[in-house]
């Protein structure tokens, strides 16, 4: 659905609000520092319906089908990784035996059979992103492998964002070599924090100069769009140790950064509980870390994008913010989603005709699914209207700090622009007619903006997310 036919309208290019490099006060950390959805989707995963039977996304697929001209995007999650790092949030499969892989491609190449056969001679792919866990686990053969899998279904568009993720201490140059051979053109690769005293407490090592290497041999071969991670709030986390990692980076000049909140959630992430408490950097220690990174970044040049993005000026994403015209899909910051996603492997998402469909994240249950010859759908939600139209309004705040409630806004959210009034008060956002802007303070603070209109946040009382700032 468009932002035209949800009511919204977008007005023309405008330049972003040069981002606010002060702290904010701790009185406002202090109220509005709860907990929150990240919203990588809208409504929030925590109130699909689970179950939810395959018959919905299959009905949706074919739906889908009878558009066969759109560009579809499409997720491939490759589970497994050779360690666990304890902060991880992903879902993972711990092995060193690359062997195991073998059974999960032809699982997935069952599942891209049946999912191809409800989309019918809609192929076309403007987005592929593999994900994990370690896409990089597979050997260059089980690369080669997934990859025909992929193509021999679809025809790839020639302009089309292919990315993958990838792990810099399990992956090697001849693996980024045949990556780019085979049309992958955009890389994203965890760093996280280069202190020896954090790598060892969350168990995760990874070399400076391996990273560079990685980075650079991927600049070489032609990669854009070259994102790093890092990761505040880690324990063990310093001032200074933040500081280096951040020179170090920034050193590496990567096209593009995401520096995520480290998200701790020890009731749902069992493996996270080995994690010493004490030794994390909260409150105002955190936002520190934050703000430091901010300003390393605005002072070298890049661009702050949604909510904890970085770039270059050049880059895509960059250029997109500044049309107000940026995407976002589970994936994260985009130019290239389509207005479909579909997913293959445990626990992917399908994003389809206004309906999110997951599979089982069990690898037990996903293989029993496939082997039957069904679809691993366990969870999803098919959107009402008012969600759609929600969703464009959340994604609009968390992509371009900024959305017109179009023209109908002022009635329809007559009561989200009435609790709005406190944060316009407290300067966090401005409200004209029925646009509003998230000011530069306001974005410390652009998940809270997003739950005010979020009209599924009471079905999710019983959740724990993770804070807000
Ligand atoms: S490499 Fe990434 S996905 Fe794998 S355990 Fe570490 S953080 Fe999790």
């Amino acid at each position: 659905m468009s932002a035209m036919e949800n009511g919204l309208v977008q007005t023309a290019a405008r330049e972003s609000a040069p981002p606010n490099l002060e702290a904010p006060p701790e009185e406002l950390v202090r109220r509005y520092d709860v907990p929150g959805p990240r919203y990588t989707s809208y409504p929030t995963a925590p109130v699909w319906r689970e179950p939810f039977e395959p018959v919905e996304l299959e009905k949706k697929l074919e739906e889908a089908g009878r558009s066969p001209d759109e560009p579809l995007s499409m997720y491939v999650h490759i589970p497994f990784c050779k360690t666990l790092c304890t902060y991880c949030g992903c879902n993972v499969v711990i092995s060193r035996d690359r062997k195991v892989a073998d059974k999960y491609l032809r699982r997935l190449d069952r599942e891209l059979e049946l999912v191809t056969a409800r989309l019918g001679e809609r192929r076309k792919l403007s987005q592929i992103h593999w994900g994990g866990g370690t896409p990089t686990f597979l050997d260059q053969r089980q690369t080669a492998r997934l990859w025909e899998a992929i193509t021999s279904r679809f025809k790839v568009l020639p302009d089309a964002e292919v990315a993958i993720e990838i792990n810099p201490p399990t992956t090697t140059c001849e693996q980024l070599s045949q990556l780019r051979g085979l049309g992958f053109n955009r890389i994203s690769m965890g760093v996280q924090d280069f202190s020896p005293e954090v790598q060892r407490t969350i168990n995760r090592y990874q070399g400076v100069d391996q990273t560079r290497e990685l980075l650079e041999h991927a600049r070489g071969l032609g990669f854009s769009g070259i994102n790093c991670d890092l990761v505040y709030g880690l324990p063990r986390q310093t001032p200074e140790g933040w500081q280096r990692t951040l020179e170090l980076v920034l050193q590496m000049r990567p096209d593009r950064f995401a520096v995520y909140a480290f998200a701790f959630l020890p009731q749902q992430i069992k493996h996270q509980r080995k994690l010493p408490v004490d030794a994390m950097p909260k409150g105002p220690a955190k936002l520190g870390l934050l703000l430091a990174a901010y300003q390393a970044m605005v002072k070298a040049g890049y661009q702050a994008i949604g909510m904890d993005h970085f770039a270059l000026p050049d880059d895509e994403l960059a250029l997109a913010q500044s049309k107000r015209v940026l995407g976002r899909n589970f994936q994260g910051y985009t130019v290239k989603t389509a207005a479909d996603v579909v997913a293959f492997g445990a626990s992917a998402i399908a994003d389809v005709r206004g309906c999110f469909a997951q599979n089982a994240k069990v690898l037990a249950d996903f293989d029993k699914a496939l082997d039957e010859g069904r679809l691993a759908t366990v969870k999803g939600m098919v959107l009402s209207a008012d969600d759609c139209r929600r969703r464009v309004v959340i994604n609009s705040i968390m992509c371009n700090f900024w959305v017109d409630l179009g023209q109908d806004g002022a009635s329809y959210f007559a009561r989200e622009l009435e609790r709005l009034r406190s944060f316009e008060s407290d300067g966090l956002v401005r409200l004209s007619g029925t646009e509003l802007t998230v000011t530069p303070l306001g974005r410390y603070f652009l998940r809270n903006v997003a739950m005010v209109f979020d009209a599924h946040l009471a079905d999710a009382k019983n959740v724990t997310f993770s804070r807000t700032v």
